[in-house]
């Protein structure tokens, strides 16, 4: 019976362990562990009210190597599922090899004191993991994750070469609040405030934060919405991993209030993430504003809406140029019924459960680091059909791909 241990018990984490109790062939026991206990209990218990399966439950310090490799050994997990915070992956990727665990996440690591979004420190562990036989699988949530996935099934199935990749990723939901972020708001806000870098023949070209947006309508009307281009990590292992990509871009659209309340927070010191002495106490800015916002967790009650996101590729087939759309739309008011979450944190754990199972039936068990469009992608893809993240896939003629404008 396979033995899975979950680390974090945020939005994300609820998502994975119940998407996990789902699926019980697969996952045959599963340990829910993060740094507040109460949290694994609130979440083990609507596990149980929602699928009748018991999940352990621990508390653990991530940050500490030793001490979730003990809990390793102790609950004889096979496979390390990370949806903790990126600052832990390292601590948590040396967890696995001091117990001999395959290991799993959806971001990469960063380090705490500067906003530095790269795959270096993670894949200096490859001859780690090939030398110990052990499987470490990154980026296994929606984007990165699933766009990966798509990009990879694309040029398995569509492209003789690919030439270039826009991932565009809209959230259609409103949440009713003033201002709140859909996942961890340290995370987010690090992410968006940080310069924007886009591949362009060959090298990546630095452009200031927002500077670029543009209108984009989706598909199945779900409406129209600004879209913003911005860095995200997984064009950096996409571009090398596909060298015939000329040019990769990544947006994401953002509504003028979120905008208005980010432009006032960076202005007034409160987006910062080195320390400040306040009362004698050394803050970070960032943190203290994380405590303060609304719990993503909990924003699922009140989130009305859809999610949109996909790639547009495009290059060339049998000599001739091609360019296709893949995206998935999914419902925030139907993954609270289902999870009881909203759209973002369920969009990312749905992968991340699917990327376990993929480990667990031994389809990518390969020893090393592996990024998820190294590995191949169909049954991942015909498992996010059968597990509440199903895609279309649409050829855009000449002109549709002219119309759109990030072609
Ligand atoms: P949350 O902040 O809601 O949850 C993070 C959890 O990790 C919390 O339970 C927190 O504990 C726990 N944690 C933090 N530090 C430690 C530690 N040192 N030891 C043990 N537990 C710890 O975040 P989300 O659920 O929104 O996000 C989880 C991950 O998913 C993040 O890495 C995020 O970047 C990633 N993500 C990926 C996406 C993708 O598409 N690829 C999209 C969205 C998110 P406590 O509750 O005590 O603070």
């Amino acid at each position: 019976m396979n033995k899975v241990l979950i680390i974090g018990a945020g939005g994300v984490g609820s998502v994975v362990a119940h998407k996990c109790a789902m699926v019980p062939e697969v996952f045959g026991e599963i340990t829910l562990a993060s740094r507040t206990l109460s949290k694994c209990d609130a979440i083990a218990a609507e596990v149980l009210a929602r699928t009748g399966r018991t999940i352990a439950t621990a508390k653990v310090d991530a940050d500490n190597a030793e001490e979730t490799a003990a809990l390793i050994r102790q609950t004889g997990a096979k496979l390390l599922i990370n949806v903790a915070l990126p600052y832990q992956d390292l601590n948590l990727m040396d967890a696995c090899l001091l117990a001999g665990c395959d290991y799993m996440d959806t971001a990469n690591y960063e380090p705490l004191d500067v906003a530095k979004f790269e795959y270096s420190w993670q894949w200096a562990y490859q001859e780690k993991f090939k030398n110990a036989g052990l499987t470490a699988l990154l980026g296994s949530g929606f984007d990165p994750g699933v766009t990966n996935v798509y990009t990879a099934w694309a040029l398995k199935h569509h492209f003789d070469e690919i030439h270039t990749l826009d991932i565009i990723d809209v959230n259609g939901g409103n949440h009713g609040k003033a201002f709140a972020t859909n996942f961890n708001p340290e995370i987010n806000i690090r992410e968006v405030t940080a310069e924007c870098r886009h591949w362009e023949n060959g090298e990546f070209v630095e452009t200031a934060p927002m500077s670029r947006h543009q209108e984009f309508v989706c598909p199945d009307g779900v409406g129209t919405y600004e879209i913003y281009r911005m860095y995200h990590e997984e064009l950096e292992s996409l571009v090398k991993h596909i060298p015939t990509i000329k040019r990769a871009q990544f947006w994401m659209s953002f509504s003028p209030n979120y905008l208005k309340h980010l432009e006032v927070l960076q202005n007034v010191g409160m987006t910062r993430i080195d320390p400040v002495v306040y009362n004698g106490v050394e803050i970070v800015p960032l943190q203290f504003l994380k405590a303060v916002l609304p719990n993503p967790g909990d924003l699922g009650q009140t989130t009305k809406g859809k999610t949109c996101i996909g790639n547009i590729i495009t290059g060339v087939k049998d000599g001739k140029a091609k360019a296709i759309y893949i995206y998935n739309i999914c419902d925030h008011e139907e993954c609270f019924a289902e999870v009881g979450s909203q759209a973002i944190s369920y969009t990312t754990g749905v992968p991340a459960m699917i990327g376990a199972k993929q480990i667990l039936e031994q389809l990518w068990k390969t020893p090393g680091v592996w990024n998820i469009e190294q590995l191949d992608p169909d049954l991942f893809m015909a498992d996010l059909n059968v597990h509440g993240l199903p895609w279309q896939v649409v050829e855009l003629t000449a002109e549709q791909a002219a119309v759109l404008k990030v072609i």
